[in-house]
């Protein structure tokens, strides 16, 4: 039995970050970056206006009013995109559009509102602003700032950002396949007609599920029996994978092969059992290159086992900077009523009121029930030898990553 800090360290120093590949932009959300984004030019590439109005001199407007109003004569015309042919000399205007060139000579842009014009006159009837109404050139991004690291996973805005610098093909990690198989003489596929004894495989789909909201590829390897040779041969039938994660069998019953199977396979152990409930029974070890995680079959378990150390494994070699979970500190916002001799996980709703962060214990938290993580969003963090919790008592929590694509 190794504790959880010990059990994440093990399998994060054995993480090798997944190779580089480069991927169209329109796929790039959700991503991890494997190159530092400089920027190769000013953004703004040049001072821009924005604003529609006129393009003029401070000189020429600072005293104007309503009832004195600057008098200019108007010699260009810039929509967006335009390239400014003449300078604006001394009582001279150029019409700009929304993100238009400046032309040269003007330092200020005055609002359309702010005039009004007949034939070539322009009337500005209010003085121009202080802060001139120029996007300046080079005010978002200077050409060689570092504008996105290395590891940080592509958000909606950061597409923005990579189509700003011409970024049609990012590098980006590959995805770290993961190998899913389920073992357990009970178990039906899901699409199967329930038969008596026998329930259908949940945890596949689930651990499927999470293995791509870390950033990794599931490879769906099935359900076997209860069967060392059968569990072998179906490992065997898929290779080359960066982690196997089985669930099923990794406790002490009769039935329960894991432990053998690793023996079987001459598969050195990492560690075996983790101290922590619920989601003891794990067992990890190295098939090659590859990581073999043995689960318990309890989805319950088993979800926190994969919240507490497989998930940081996967982020890890996903190429992910934030590959640990984020911690929190919450006041408990009802009472839980039991003692915790071994570190425990409970799965829980946070909140703040007020600015303060609350965290809920949810109902249906057994080993064997998934209601209470399919609702949760953070999972309460109970050292060992702790008392039952009352309300208001300060607790740690971490918190799950919710799908967002
Ligand atoms: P085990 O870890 O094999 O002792 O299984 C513990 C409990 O989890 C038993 O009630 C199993 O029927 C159940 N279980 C095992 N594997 C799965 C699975 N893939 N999906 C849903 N429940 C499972
Ligand atoms: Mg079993």
């Amino acid at each position: 039995m190794v504790t959880l800090e010990d059990a994440r360290q093990v399998l994060l120093d054995g993480g090798q970050i997944a190779n580089v590949t480069r991927i169209p932009l329109a796929k790039c959300l959700g991503r991890v970056l494997a190159e530092d984004v400089i920027s190769d030019m000013d953004f703004p590439p040049f001072d821009r206006s924005p604003l529609d109005g006129y393009a003029v001199r401070m000189d020429d407007i600072k005293t104007s009013s309503r009832d004195n109003p600057a008098v200019l004569r108007q010699i260009e015309y810039l929509p967006a995109g335009a390239c400014p042919r003449l300078t604006v000399g001394v009582g001279e205007a150029a019409r700009i559009m929304t993100g238009a060139k400046m032309p040269g000579g003007a330092d200020v842009v005055v609002k359309l509102e702010d005039t009004y014009s007949e034939g070539q006159q322009v009337f500005v009837h209010s003085p121009g602003r202080n802060d001139k109404n120029i996007c300046k050139r080079g005010e978002e991004f200077r050409a060689g700032e570092v504008v996105l690291r290395k590891g940080y996973c592509v958000q909606e805005g950061t597409i923005g950002i990579l189509a700003i610098l011409g970024r049609d093909k990012p590098r980006v990690y590959t995805k770290p396949k993961v190998g899913i198989l389920a073992t357990g003489s009970e178990l039906l596929p899901v699409s199967a007609k329930l038969q008596p004894g026998m329930i259908r495989d949940t945890n596949s789909h689930m651990l499927a599920a999470k293995v791509r909201n870390a950033g990794g590829a599931p490879v769906m390897m099935g359900q076997v029996k209860d069967d060392l040779a059968a569990m072998v041969e179906q490992l065997q039938n898929f290779s080359g994978l960066s982690v196997y994660v089985m669930t099923g069998g990794a406790s002490v019953g009769d039935y329960d092969l894991a432990g053998r199977f690793f023996e079987r396979l001459g598969i050195p152990i990492l560690f075996d059992r983790v101290a922590i409930k619920p989601g003891m029974p794990v067992i990890a070890g190295r098939w090659g290159d590859s990581f073999l995680i043995a689960l318990s079959g309890n989805p319950a378990a088993c979800s926190v086992s994969f919240e507490v150390l497989v998930r940081p494994l996967i982020k890890r070699i996903a190429g992910f900077t934030q590959f640990e979970p984020i911690r929190i500190r919450a006041k408990m916002a009802e009472k839980f009523g039991k003692a915790s001799p071994v570190r425990r996980f409970i799965w829980a709703v946070c909140f703040a009121i007020d600015g303060v962060i609350f965290v809920s214990p949810l109902d249906h938290q057994g080993n064997g029930m998934l209601r209470a993580s399919e609702k949760a969003n953070a999972l309460l963090d109970i050292p060992a030898n702790s008392p039952p919790l009352d309300r208001g008592n300060e607790v740690s929590a971490i918190l799950l990553q919710r799908t967002t694509i």
